[in-house]
């Protein structure tokens, strides 16, 4: 995977923390629309991005993000959406 490493390179990013904030902004202006049973529009600062939910219950997205770490903002904020609060250790 070392040719993916440029993405999140700096050591002084917290990757979690900065996913979580972004994905609870995501939320909270409303950026979060659920499309179908198993699909959202999760509407981005430049682009929209498509996050579905495959037969395990994990969620996917269409983003480069996603593709390279696995995860990334808007699967976070489709959880916290339907799930509620996602309890990080910072807010404790
Ligand atoms: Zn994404």
């Amino acid at each position: 995977m070392k040719h993916r490493r440029r993405l999140w390179r700096s050591p002084s990013l917290n990757v979690c923390e900065a996913i979580l904030a972004k994905a609870e902004w995501l939320v909270q202006d409303g950026r979060v629309k659920r499309i179908s049973e198993d699909k959202w529009l999760v509407a981005g600062i430049k682009n929209r991005h498509i996050v579905r939910r495959g037969a395990t219950g994990f969620l996917y997205c269409n983003c480069k993000g996603f593709q390279a770490c696995g995860t990334c903002s808007h699967v976070v904020a489709v959880f916290i959406k339907e799930n509620g609060r996602v309890k990080a250790e910072a807010e404790a």
